[in-house]
């Protein structure tokens, strides 16, 4: 048993105290004390370790020498006896996988406060929050999905069950409901303006409704929504009772709204996401994840499967729940299919590749991102998407990737064990009598465009693929009769008082076939100043050369630059036949 304190020691300085109290029942050469180096669900190494400040030992309450032996592990002698660890972490980090504390709040994922001992990891934890005196002045709270055995204190089974538990602190809003008989809450903390409370707790009801109707059962007894609302951010972190959730202000239902518009969908379709991660990578999980190793990379193929997957159901529990209709729900699906043709990456990077580089990769994304990777995350949940109509095609509607989904579950609640690639392909053409491989090979290993247009059309929806601005891919209730060709300036880029600064350059665009790169400051098209750069460029015309003035490195430069049209890659969906749409989508509304 490890027993941590973690003490709110200065909430100005954003400073954590770490006590790890443990014994030691028989002499052995030494021990080794490690801290994660990387956070489950999270794949990228982020050393946590960088923000420990000062560490002490103690045996039998003298103090004793720590070795370390990398940037992560340290080595204690072991006699026998009892043992404490003590340690100051900087703690300002603003993101769901990590920790900050400030005056106004706390959060932790356990990963980057808490050690593990080699051999030890399946020890029980007992984890005691002590407030200092500024949070019990300020009358903080303490939130986690974690077992709670006193006032602030928790236990856990084991130090992948204590991770796996993050932890608010501070004073927030708390919300109750019931899902299919299973006690959930939603805590609120950070500054929000009023909203309809009672419109956001009855949609994430049904979407946890519908998520635990899918599967027949859930893998928890109870669950833990935390959403920390603030400024320009976004973000989650699945865990196995709880996750963790950023959002902004602007994203809560408005009160009085009579729709749920686009921020609020995208708020629930996070919700959606991470709840879904409670069966789909914390229960069912790749055979490379079993067990975790927090102190390097673990590469795998297989993301595509577990954020792919997700990606396409938190969207359609939208829909099947009702929150989300369907025209809105093949509007977000058509934005999609257009983010995902349009980068070039998705020619040059298997679902497999982009998937096992996801470390360096995905999660180190740069200016050219768009030309060389593609989103494991949007591909994935088109795959995924394809995969789900091929089978019910294939089944006259009999099996859907539900029933897949489902025996996945039920092997896990049977083995709990990872899954390898092979034996999800296997299992999934197994549960439904339909041979998938070569579909999944076709979609996962190779970078063949996925067959979108071709098994929508089988579910009553055209795809129609039109020169417009990526912004207006869509479901449409009828076609445009007559589209005027558009330019395209093939970069992306901000505009302030210096000028045109360009941020990113398409693959074979007008700004690249110019010469423009990333980094450059464009000050003058056809000799005029870049403040009135849409207006100057909306009067060009496709096949028009135009001159260019440009800094590079504080030099000055001159180019022409081909006016290109937009290409047709912007997605339409349009419906053709509601009756076969409704074998998928059984409701419209
Ligand atoms: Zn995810």
């Amino acid at each position: 048993m490890l027993n941590i304190t973690i003490r709110l020691q200065d909430a100005a300085a954003h400073l954590w105290q770490v006590t790890c109290a443990w014994q030691v029942a028989a002499d052995a050469p030494q021990q080794t004390v490690n801290l994660a180096d990387w956070v489950p669900g999270s794949y990228m190494i982020r050393d946590f370790s960088r923000h420990i400040i000062r560490m002490q030992a103690f045996h039998n309450g003298h103090e004793i020498g720590i070795e370390a032996l990398d940037k992560s592990r340290w080595h204690l002698q072991a006699a026998c006896g009892e043992y404490c660890l003590e340690y100051e972490v900087y703690a300002y980090d603003w993101s769901v996988r990590a920790s900050y504390l400030d005056e106004q709040g706390a959060f932790f994922d356990g990963a980057c406060l808490f050690p593990w001992l080699d051999g030890r990891q399946s020890e029980g934890y007992r984890i005691h929050i002590d407030l200092g005196e500024w949070g019990r002045e300020q009358q903080w709270q303490v939130s986690t999905a974690m077992a709670q055995t006193a006032a602030n204190s928790f236990q856990a089974a084991s130090y992948w069950e204590a991770i796996d538990h993050p932890f608010t602190l501070g004073l927030f809003r708390q919300y109750a409901f019931q899902a299919a008989g299973i006690p959930h809450s939603i805590i609120i903390s950070g500054q929000t303006l009023p909203f309809d409370e009672d419109r956001l707790l009855a949609d994430v009801e049904k979407i946890c409704e519908a998520q635990i109707e899918l599967f027949g059962a859930a893998p928890f007894g109870h669950y833990v929504f935390m959403l920390y609302i603030g400024d320009h951010i976004y973000g989650g972190l699945e865990h196995r009772a709880s996750t963790a959730l950023m959002a902004d202000r602007w994203s809560l239902p408005r009160l009085g709204a009579k729709e749920r518009g686009d921020e609020y969908l995208q708020l629930l379709g996070l919700i959606s996401h991470e709840y879904f991660h409670a069966w789909n990578v914390k229960s069912i999980k790749p055979a490379a994840f079993d067990p975790y190793e927090l102190h390097h990379e673990q590469h795998t193929e297989q993301l595509w499967a577990f954020e792919g997957i997700t990606s396409y159901y938190d969207d359609l529990m939208l829909q099947r729940s009702g929150v989300m209709s369907t025209p809105q729900y093949l509007s977000q699906l058509a934005k999609t299919i257009t983010r995902v043709e349009q980068g070039a990456g998705s020619m040059k990077q298997s679902l497999a590749q982009s998937s096992f580089d996801a470390w360096t990769k995905y999660y180190k994304q740069n200016e050219n991102s768009a030309n060389a990777i593609v989103s494991y995350y949007q591909k994935g949940a088109l795959a995924a998407l394809v995969l789900d109509l091929y089978l019910r095609r294939e089944t006259d509607g009999e099996f859907s990737l539900d029933d897949v989904m489902r025996a996945l579950y039920r092997r896990h609640l049977q083995d709990g064990r990872g899954i390898s690639e092979a034996d999800w392909r296997a299992l999934a053409s197994e549960v439904t009598g339909v041979d998938v491989s070569a579909l999944l090979h076709q979609m996962v290993d190779t970078t063949t465009a996925l067959p979108l247009a071709e098994v929508l059309a089988e579910f009553g929806l055209s795809v129609h693929r039109v020169a417009r601005p990526e912004k207006e891919a869509g479901w449409v209730a009828s076609l445009p009769a007559h589209l005027v060709q558009e330019t395209a300036f093939g970069a992306k880029y901000s505009v302030d008082a210096s000028g045109l600064k360009i941020n990113s350059v398409a693959n074979g665009g007008s700004a690249e076939l110019a010469g423009l790169t990333v980094g450059d400051t464009v000050v003058a098209m056809a000799n005029l100043s870049m403040s009135q750069f849409e207006a100057v460029w909306h009067s060009l015309q496709v096949g028009d050369s135009v001159g260019v003035h440009y800094f590079r490195q504080g030099v000055l430069y001159q180019t022409q630059m081909p006016v290109l049209a937009q290409a047709a890659s912007t997605v339409l969906l349009h419906t053709e036949d509601e009756q076969l749409l409704s074998y998928w989508l059984p409701q419209w509304q």
